[in-house]
């Protein structure tokens, strides 16, 4: 898919669908399709965005890639590994190479432990390190992520919402992983400190090399951070492209409407913006229309749009979208 260096992370057709029971015997009565199709590769040391409204099944995309689900299809390639269909018991060897950074600190640290004890659980788990080498090792971790040391004996409420995160970020790191996904990171933290979770991970990323899928519905962080962007919409990627091709030029009406809402930092562009208002709410992903899931909804929806899917498909070098209009330019 992406012409340049070979991936890292490679997801075909990756598809997530849960079922749904009813009735007095829990027969299975439908499926919801929180991820029904995705295709994207990640390029070692690139940020790949994935953006979207909440409910666009961007967090379960993150999850599915990391294995955390058993997915309903696909495949899934990490630095060489195919881990699709790969039985959960053997994953272990490979948790150490992918790792996840969750929305909300809070919840992902067990309040009873302390920060060492959290940042060195990996440790204990997936190293031989003796007991003082993982305290050293702790100890950089935590320098590495901006939190002073003589901390490492306090529990996490003792911390920030930031600092919570960074805790959260160390243990990430224990086992040098090569790519880790963020799953809205800054999304439960003061705006006054999101910039700074940011700017670590970039500074992380470049000492350590490492390749990041940043999932978040906040266009103008993903702008900030992300190498190439990747649009979501009720479970498919509508829209994937370079950083500053999309923003400048989006392609896909949805695409459109998103960042017509995305305030414009720049005053003399900001009055020539006109906002795109989207009629109508997002389809259940149990239910989605027939032909192009964003027809119910799309200002531009032609006769076609209601029958025929549209395929995914590369319509300029390096840009992919899945819409109508397009197609005669696709070649
Ligand atoms: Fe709109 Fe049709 Fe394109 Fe879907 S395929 S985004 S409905 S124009």
């Amino acid at each position: 898919m992406f012409d340049g260096p070979k991936p890292l992370v490679s997801v075909k057709d990756l598809k997530m669908h849960f079922p749904i029971y009813a009735g007095f015997f829990r027969r299975r009565v439908g499926e919801v399709k929180a991820v029904d199709g995705v295709s994207f590769d990640i390029v070692e040391g690139e940020t790949l965005g994935l953006v979207g409204e909440s409910g666009c099944g961007k967090s379960t995309c993150g999850r599915a890639v990391l294995r955390l689900y058993d997915i309903t299809s696909g495949s899934i390639s990490i630095d060489d590994r195919e881990i699709g269909a790969t039985p959960q018991s053997d994953l272990r060897t490979m948790r150490p190479t992918m790792q996840m950074v969750f929305q909300d600190p809070q919840a992902s640290l067990n309040p009873r432990m302390t920060v060492e004890a959290i940042i060195k659980e990996p440790l204990d788990e997936h190293t031989a390190l003796t007991e003082a080498e993982k305290r050293e090792k702790v100890g950089e971790l935590m320098d590495a992520v901006g939190l002073n040391r003589k901390f490492a004996k306090r529990y996490p409420h003792a911390f920030s919402g930031g600092q919570r995160q960074r805790i959260g970020i160390a243990r990430a790191l224990a086992l040098n992983p090569k790519f880790i996904v963020c799953d809205e990171p800054i999304a439960a933290l003061d705006v006054s400190i999101q910039a700074q979770v940011v700017n670590l991970l970039e500074d992380l990323q470049e000492k350590f090399g490492l390749t990041y899928l940043f999932i978040s519905h906040d266009l103008s962080m993903v702008r900030h951070i992300a190498t190439r962007v990747a649009v979501m919409y009720l479970g498919k990627v509508v829209e994937l492209a370079p950083r500053e091709a999309l923003y400048r030029d989006p392609l896909h009406p949805y695409t459109k409407a998103l960042l017509s809402a995305v305030p414009e930092p720049d005053p003399s562009l900001a009055t020539a913006k006109e906002r795109i208002i989207l009629q109508g709410d997002v389809p259940s992903p149990s239910n989605p229309p027939n032909g192009c899931n964003f027809c119910t909804r799309c200002p531009s929806v032609m006769d076609i749009c209601t029958k025929v899917e549209p395929d995914y498909r590369e319509v300029q070098p390096g840009r992919y979208t899945a819409c109508h209009l397009y197609n005669d330019t696709a070649g």
